[in-house]
């Protein structure tokens, strides 16, 4: 590591029209008619001083700048931001992308990492029973891929993949929700209202039951355990 030791000419020049700067503030004479205008005169000497300072600075090798004279260098917000992203990167072994749907974030998709090793990942439905891979547009199961098939993606590729499938997925998810909201009304078995399946999670999205919410009190109740009748006039 090296060592600051300021450019000899921009430095004296820096100092002396400062000291001008200080003799024109604190020590001018009342009497003095040039009083203003030395002081305009050495505030102006001094900005230009201190520029000539800054680019010789510049102009050092970067090991014999002041400690925090580069931007990038250690120590600066955006170096240590970058830094602290390269690292979760390379500590993360899984994140979650929440389908985008308008039914309540409900499920997600999930991208894990083969080995911390590699950056190859897959992206998958995070199923703890027959987890599913999503390869070439389409859901598979890890079973019949093979492991080695299964982490096709770079961290990049499977955070993109994701999100795409997060959106398709969700829109799929939306589009269930509402047929099935409008082909049924159900009956809460806590407040006995008949109401439509406006929101609740299913089967198909991980959940071990289809989950009846309550829109009138409230409560989650197992869908097979409610009363179920056809919509009249094919729903709200
Ligand atoms: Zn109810």
């Amino acid at each position: 590591m090296g060592m600051y030791h300021p450019p000899v000419d921009e430095h004296e020049t820096v100092v002396s029209t400062a000291l001008h700067v200080v003799a024109a503030t604190h020590y001018s004479r009342a009497d003095d008619p040039h009083e203003d205008a030395a002081y305009e005169y050495s505030i102006e000497q001094l900005a230009l001083a201190a520029r000539a300072l800054a680019e010789a600075v510049d102009r050092k090798p970067a090991d014999e700048q002041p400690i925090g004279w580069s931007k990038d260098e250690q120590g600066s917000e955006l170096h240590h931001l970058r830094q602290e992203s390269l690292l979760l990167r390379s500590l993360a072994q899984e994140f979650r992308v929440p389908l985008t749907n308008t039914m309540g974030g409900y499920g997600e998709v999930v991208v894990r990492r083969w080995t911390l090793a590699e950056d190859r990942w897959q992206v998958t439905d995070g199923s703890m029973t027959d987890p599913k891979v999503w390869i070439d547009g389409q859901w598979l199961s890890i079973g019949s891929v093979g492991l080695e098939k299964a982490h096709p993606y770079t961290l990049d590729e499977a955070l993109k993949t994701a999100h795409q499938v997060a959106e398709y997925e969700g829109a799929t998810f939306e589009a269930w929700v509402k047929a099935t909201k409008d082909a049924y009304e159900y009956q809460c078995p806590q407040c006995m209202r008949w109401a439509f399946w406006e929101n609740g999670r299913g089967t198909q999205h991980g959940d071990e039951v289809d989950e009846f919410w309550c829109p009138v009190c409230g409560s989650e109740s197992r869908a097979s355990l409610c009363e179920r009748r056809p919509a009249r006039g094919g729903g709200a």
